[in-house]
């Protein structure tokens, strides 16, 4: 029986049965579990035993649950939690350009995505090509190398709102043999399902909307299983792996003992085995329990989101507007392909005004709490050039729209009004003589 997305999210990779018919998902704090007898801790060490357990910083039963019900959603072949965001993005960009090679990414992400990819993972042999346009697919296919490994986007982009075009960018990176991975943490796996589309490894920040509360940081890397892994490029997945070495066993690599899934069988044995950047059981049940709710509050936040841009653009101390779910923006082709439900809780706006207005307008604020972060049930207000973008050079954050007199908010679940109200408020005090 295949469920709708609603009823994944309440009861996908949970068997009450198995945990004493607990309604709601336990939180196994246990750090290591009985091998019970020597046959069996052989199997379990060669993850031929689905479902046990041995040590929580490969496995924890809680993080599992986690894990099963996100890959649910998504409709993946396996997924692996991680301690935050960036250790997801880190470890799937590691996972799939080991040993060195180049990636194809947009200027427009995330800023400590950018911050690591420009000045990090560079001195790990992992280079990156940055476009400006993530669907200019002439410029990528130019900027493909033997070396290229990958090709990374953000679904929606941090702050703009971008919308990449990722059944284009899916088969353009399968012409050329090398995986697609999308960050789709801001419409999170309700509004948007990547792997539906084409893209192979989809990481989230699970600190955002999938968690919603405010109250844990998380991410997850999701193995869509469908990617043609090929030796000359991606030797790591075919060499021989002494942890899933069995008599009588031919082929030991990643590829020969889970072949679908060896990317995520990979990440996991030897990026968060060895590094170890494991999400907490506790961590997972608050993920878990955000999950339940995930719908519902995207639902409202879409909505109210769209009443507060509406009333930004008809407002004068407003010079334009970045989101691109209202009807007259340029990428409406793609939302309405892509985002049937919309874009997602975040937009960005500019002001018309200096820097001195802004600074008003933030600490003028109420209701809208002053932080970088989104996805949060508080309506949350950011001015990127001066927090979460901080780390871009200013030509580039100029080229990308991250002037200083841009506002980003991400919607909560107040009610409309209360928030129009607040910014009205802000907006005209910051334009106070
Ligand atoms: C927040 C965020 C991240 C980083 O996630 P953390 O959980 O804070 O490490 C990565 N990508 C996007 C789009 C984000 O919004």
């Amino acid at each position: 029986m295949s469920n709708e997305f609603d009823t994944k999210k309440i009861h996908s990779g949970y068997e009450p049965k198995n945990f004493d018919y607990s309604a709601t998902v336990p939180i196994f704090q246990s750090v290591a579990f009985d091998l019970g007898n020597t046959g069996r801790a052989d199997q379990i060490v060669r993850g031929e035993l689905p479902g046990a357990f041995m040590y929580s910083r490969v496995a924890n039963p809680t993080v599992d649950i986690f894990e099963k019900r996100i890959n649910a959603l998504d409709g993946g072949v396996g997924a692996v939690a991680v301690a935050s965001g960036m250790a997801a993005i880190t470890y799937a960009i590691l996972n799939v350009a080991e040993g060195g090679g180049r990636i194809i990414a947009p200027l427009d992400i995330y800023g400590a995505s950018l911050d690591e990819f420009r000045t990090l993972l560079p001195k790990y042999n992992i280079n990156f090509d940055f476009v400006e346009n993530i669907n200019d697919f002439d410029k990528i296919q130019e900027l493909i190398r033997p070396d290229t490994k990958a090709i990374y986007v953000e679904s929606v982009s941090n702050p703009i709102t971008n919308i990449a075009d990722i059944s284009q960018l899916a088969k353009l990176a399968h012409k050329n043999k090398i995986p697609l991975i999308v960050d789709n943490t801001f419409p999170t796996p309700y509004l948007f399902n990547p792997i539906k589309f084409g893209a192979d490894i989809i990481v989230y920040s699970s600190t955002k909307g999938i968690s919603g509360h405010g109250n844990v940081v998380s991410g997850i890397i999701v193995d869509g299983g469908k990617f043609e892994w090929t030796k000359e490029k991606f030797p790591q997945f075919f060499e021989p792996e002494l942890t899933l070495d069995k008599e009588g066993r031919e082929d030991n690599s990643f590829v020969g003992v889970f072949g679908k899934r060896a990317f995520s069988a990979h990440l996991r044995t030897k990026y968060l085995r060895l590094m170890g950047a494991v999400l907490n059981p506790f961590a997972a049940y608050l993920g878990l329990l955000g999950l339940e709710t995930l719908s519902e509050r995207v639902n409202k936040e879409v909505l109210t989101a769209l009443k507060i841009a509406r009333y930004l653009e008809k407002n004068e101390h407003i010079e334009k507007i970045f989101h691109s779910g209202l009807l007259n923006t340029p990428q409406r082709d793609l939302v309405e392909k892509y985002y049937p439900n919309g874009i997602g809780t975040v937009f960005s706006f500019k002001l018309r005004g200096t820097v001195e207005n802004i600074k008003k307008l933030l600490n003028g604020v109420k209701l809208f709490t002053y932080l970088p972060n989104v996805g949060d049930n508080r309506s949350l207000i950011v001015n990127p050039s001066g927090t979460t973008h901080r780390e871009v050079p200013e030509d580039e954050r100029k080229r990308q729209n991250i002037s200083d007199n841009l506002i980003r908010l991400s919607i909560g679940l107040e009610d409309a009004s209360d928030l129009i109200r607040d910014l009205e408020q802000a907006i005209k005090q910051a334009f106070k003589e």
